[in-house]
Formats: C-alpha cells, sequence, structure tokens
C-alpha cells in the first residue's frame, strides 16, 4: 500500500538514520515505505540503518523521552505523547526474596497509557503520518488498542482499533476513552489479526502491527537502549522479557548490538531471557524442543497481552535467546498471579499479569539453575496491574469490613 498523501517532508529528514528494509530471511532491500513483507520470500522487512554521528552526550542532550535516541530511530517524532524514559527500579527487596545479588525492574506502565505499547505507537504514527497516512488501524490484544487511539488523538488522526470482544474491561475502556473507531471482533486475537491482515489490502490506512510493522518494531528498541543508560551506560548480565509476538525480545537485543557497535557501551556479553504463560506458549514450547520453527497453538489463561498463538517474530526471538545462551520458559496462571504479589509485596510495584508471568519465569529459570543468581539481572514490567484488575480481585482484598467505631476495630484484633 502506497502514501495517500505526501508529507512535503525532504526525505533524509523524514526517516532519521533508516536507510531502507530489508528482508530478514533473504538479504533483499527495497526502499521505506508501508511494506511488511519480501517480495521475493515473502519473509518479514525489518529497518536497515545507516547511523550518522550520534554520543552518549548527543542523546543526553535530548528530551526526556524516548525521542532522545531519534538517530537511532527510523522516524522523526511527529506524534509525540512524551512516551518512555520510564523508572529503573533497584529492586533489593525482591532479589533478597529471590536469592538474587542485582535485580532491577524496568517499569513501563508509567508510560502515558501505561504500558510499553506506547513506544512502539509513537514510531509507528510517526511513521505513518510522514508516509501521509490519515488512519491509524490495529489488532489488538489490548494495551495496543489504547495506545493507538491515543497516540492518533494527540496526532489528529482517526483511529480504528479491532480488538477480541474477551478482553479486559479496563483495556476496553482505555481504548475507547480517546474517541476513534473501536471494534470489538468476536473470535481470537489471531482472528482479529487475520481479518486485519485482510483489509490491509483493502484500505489506504496504516496498520501498526502490520503494513507499518517495520516502523513499529523498532519503537520497542528504545526499552533496551534506555537500560543501557540508566545503568550508566553499560549493559546488565541478564534480561527477562515477556513474549508474545517476540518482537520486544528481539528489539532489545537489537538494541544492545547497536549501542556495542556504535561504542555507546562497552560490549560486555549478556543473556536474554523469554517469559511466557502456560495458556499460550508456543515460543517456550518449541525452545524447549529444540525446534526452528513455531508451532501456533490456540490461547487460554490470564495473560491476555501474551496471548498472540501465532508470534510473528517467534523464530527470531528463538535466534536471540540461543545465540546469547539464554532460554524460554513458560509458568501457570497461578504461578503468575504470585509474581504480581511477590512484585507488589517487595518493591511497590503493581504489574499486569504479563509482569507477573516475568516474576514467575524469572523465579522458574532460578530455581532451574538456568539463571545465575549472582549475575546483574533485570526484569521487563510492560503494563499496569489497573489494567488487569480481574487477575487479582479475589486475592487481593480488604483485610477484614468492620462497623466505623473504636470498639469495632479493638474487636477485630486491629489494635494490638
Ligand atoms: C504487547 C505486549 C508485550 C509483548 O510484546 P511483543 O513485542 O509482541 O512480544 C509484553 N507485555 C505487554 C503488557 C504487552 O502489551
Ligand atoms: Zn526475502
Amino acid at each position: 500500500m502506497t502514501a495517500v498523501i505526501d508529507s512535503g517532508l525532504d526525505s533524509p529528514a523524514r526517516f532519521g538514520a533508516a536507510a531502507g528494509l530489508t528482508c530478514r530471511e533473504c538479504d533483499a532491500t527495497y526502499d521505506l515505505g508501508a511494506d511488511h513483507v519480501c517480495a521475493d520470500c515473502f519473509g518479514p522487512l525489518e529497518i536497515a540503518y545507516s547511523f550518522g554521528a550520534v554520543s552518549r552526550a548527543s542523546i543526553e542532550a535530548g528530551p526526556q523521552t524516548m525521542w532522545r535516541y531519534a538517530d537511532l530511530l527510523p522516524v522523526r517524532p511527529l506524534v509525540d505523547l512524551q512516551v518512555g524514559m520510564t523508572r529503573l527500579v533497584r529492586a533489593d527487596n525482591l532479589a533478597r526474596a529471590l536469592g538474587m545479588r542485582r535485580l532491577w525492574v524496568k517499569d513501563d506502565s508509567g508510560n502515558p497509557t501505561h504500558s510499553f505499547k506506547d513506544r512502539v505507537v509513537a514510531v509507528a504514527a510517526s511513521a505513518a503520518r510522514t508516509l501521509g497516512f490519515e488512519v491509524l488501524a490495529c489488532a489488538s490484544t489490548g494495551n495496543l488498542a489504547g495506545a493507538v487511539a491515543a497516540a492518533a488523538a494527540k496526532g489528529g488522526m482517526r483511529s480504528v482499533v479491532l480488538i477480541p470482544a474477551d478482553l479486559e474491561p479496563a483495556k476496553v475502556t482505555m481504548a475507547a476513552v480517546y474517541g476513534g473507531t473501536l471494534v470489538a471482533v468476536e473470535g481470537s486475537y489471531d482472528d482479529v489479526n487475520r481479518l486485519c491482515s485482510e483489509l490491509v489490502g483493502e484500505l489506504p490506512w496504516a496498520f501498526v502491527n502490520t503494513n507499518v510493522r517495520p516502523f513499529y518494531a523498532e519503537g520497542s528498541k528504545t526499552v533496551g537502549y534506555e537500560i543501557a543508560e540508566q545503568l550508566g551506560w553499560r549493559l546488565p548480565d541478564q534480561v527477562v522479557c515477556p513474549v508474545a509476538s517476540g518482537s520486544l525480545l528481539t528489539k532489545v537485543d537489537k538494541a544492545w548490538r547497536e549501542m556495542s557497535q556504535l561504542g555507546l557501551v562497552e560490549g560486555s556479553p549478556y543473556r536474554v531471557f523469554g517469559a511466557q504463560s502456560d495458556g499460550c506458549a508456543p515460543v517456550a514450547t518449541a525452545f524447549a524442543a529444540g525446534w526452528d520453527v513455531v508451532r501456533p497453538v490456540r490461547p487460554s489463561g490470564i495473560a491476555k497481552s501474551l496471548a498472540i498463538g501465532n508470534p510473528a517474530d517467534g523464530p527470531y526471538a528463538l535466534d536471540a535467546v540461543r545465540r546469547t545462551g539464554g532460554a524460554i520458559a513458560a509458568v501457570s496462571d497461578a504461578e503468575a498471579i504470585d509474581g504480581m504479589r511477590l512484585l507488589a509485596h517487595t518493591e511497590g510495584i503493581f504489574a499486569e499479569t504479563a509482569g507477573g508471568v516475568v516474576v514467575a519465569t524469572l523465579r522458574r529459570l532460578l530455581a532451574g539453575g538456568v539463571l545465575d543468581p549472582d549475575a546483574e539481572t533485570v526484569l521487563l514490567n510492560t503494563g499496569d496491574g489497573l489494567k488487569t484488575l480481574d487477575a487479582i480481585a479475589d486475592v487481593a482484598r480488604p483485610t477484614t469490613t468492620i462497623a466505623a467505631s473504636y470498639d469495632a476495630f479493638v474487636a477485630a484484633g486491629l489494635a494490638g
């Protein structure tokens, strides 16, 4: 699909450091545009760069948002909700509980729509504007819906968001409140995604995770850049990432490789770990079985934001994990809920179910001796617990309910 309106910007500036699109499978190259599939082999396209001068100082002089890394991204910030530079929390209490030494939580619940999806949408929406699109669309497992609707509102674009009808109520409300068209589809995320794949061929719209996916995916690199900068311009030894499509995991790895190549950090070795839930573990299953391909599954369970049964970047996530000496594991819903509670009890961080999956997977990998308890580790919390209240409501309740009197307080045993 080609652009409908020219944005009028000259092309070198328009696409930042991006030089073209390249096929991840056969290395064919293409001009920058709203394309995501190789015409030769049908492999996925990725942004190729020709980086200019970029230094720690030039980054540090930038804004306190993900756009401080604009020189490493494929667009200029045409749509800006001031995303990113979320906190990196030293998690000593959680580390102690897990028998670890140096542990950090990168907490992306602090983004404008309370998940890491604001990062990918910031780049996708800016690319859509650059390419002249007027409609920003997506298929969403939940967090993307709100991020797209909010970015479209800010960017003066129309949004059309398609979600599975059984999404968590908070995510439906969040997607609706920014205006735009919200379409609940009877089916799973993979059904919604398939519908979007049909629509993208018919409509002159920017589907953030389809035709502008090469741009979109690059937004996840900023998680990796920020972790390295916030650690004082160095890489941790280990990172644990949630895996839905697998894109975030591969882009954290890509970010750290780029920073090493550009001399922004010393190129120290690191290991990348992936976290899935038993209800949707196609990449963890492939890892355990030693497969290069990822066999699709039908998702279930509470970690709906990770419920992609046919993950587009699954094989690339496997590559990154195997190349760095990491692993991918999956945990039960009960373990994920325990993970949410442990993070809240120890660090005062209320993560959505996906964050619970990451904490529980970290625990599982430690117990199996797969992850080194003495090595510096960063775990990613990608969403806010307020989005998945239902999952935890039964076990996070008032200690007791009493009448509004001193006697009732004492009778309930609260004064001792
Ligand atoms: C989308 C999402 C992810 C993972 O995204 P992928 O890049 O598709 O693997 C992780 N956590 C949350 C909360 C998300 O919404
Ligand atoms: Zn190809």
